[in-house]
């Protein structure tokens, strides 16, 4: 976990080396490069945790854990599509094993990993990709930090509850994640739309008991 928060703080740090006067994106390709490897990352962490929470009993969390995972692919797919667009190899492969402690401890690294992506990292890429006048990318990068958010917020909740009451029975135990942004939901009307991207939730992937 500390691995990747040094690596996002290198990044932001190499942010202002952009010039704003090139017409090739080559920061925003940069930027959407860094993000699938981590974005895979991710989702091989969730997949990992919600391992872990269901062995300590904890289904509920691990149906979330599981919904947050297909988030990450969802945009890890989007940015190897837009980078082939742009003609990069977007063959990447997964470069790290997680590290998995006890759902608890999970969940804390989760929250602090997520609220740094939305506050710093996502907010940054999206001003870059508007310096660069991607706005396909731009548009993207606002979404993933609304979603950042919305893992944050979900995190944040099944955290409380595990520590004040001690399971996960108060979790919701279904959840559906939107395939064209990867916000992840509570509960959904086939009636509603994602409020992040506007698809159509009739489209959205459902993850359940
Ligand atoms: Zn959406």
């Amino acid at each position: 976990m500390h691995f990747f928060l040094s690596h996002w703080a290198w990044l932001v740090m190499a942010l202002p080396l952009f010039c704003a006067c090139s017409s090739h994106p080559a920061k925003t390709i940069e930027n959407l490069k860094n993000m699938v490897a981590s974005e895979q990352n991710a989702a091989v962490r969730y997949r990992a945790f919600s391992i872990q929470a269901r062995e300590e009993g904890f289904h509920n969390i691990a149906n979330l854990l599981v919904a947050i995972a297909r988030s990450e692919e969802i945009h890890a797919e989007y940015q190897r599509k837009v980078l082939a667009e742009y003609g990069e190899d977007v063959s990447m492969p997964v470069d790290s094993v997680p590290e998995v402690g006890s759902t608890l401890e999970n969940l804390k690294n989760s929250l602090r990993v997520e609220e740094y992506e939305s506050q710093t990292v996502f907010p940054i890429f999206m001003q870059v990709a508007a310096n660069e006048r991607m706005s396909e990318a731009e548009q993207f990068f606002q979404w993933v930090a609304a979603v950042a958010n919305r893992h944050a917020e979900y995190c944040r909740k099944a955290l409380g509850k595990l520590e004040k009451e001690g399971d996960d029975r108060n979790v919701v135990n279904s959840w559906s994640v939107c395939p064209r942004c990867g916000c992840p939901y509570t509960t959904v009307s086939l009636d509603e739309a994602c409020d992040v991207c506007q698809m159509e939730a009739s489209a959205f992937f459902l993850f359940q008991q």
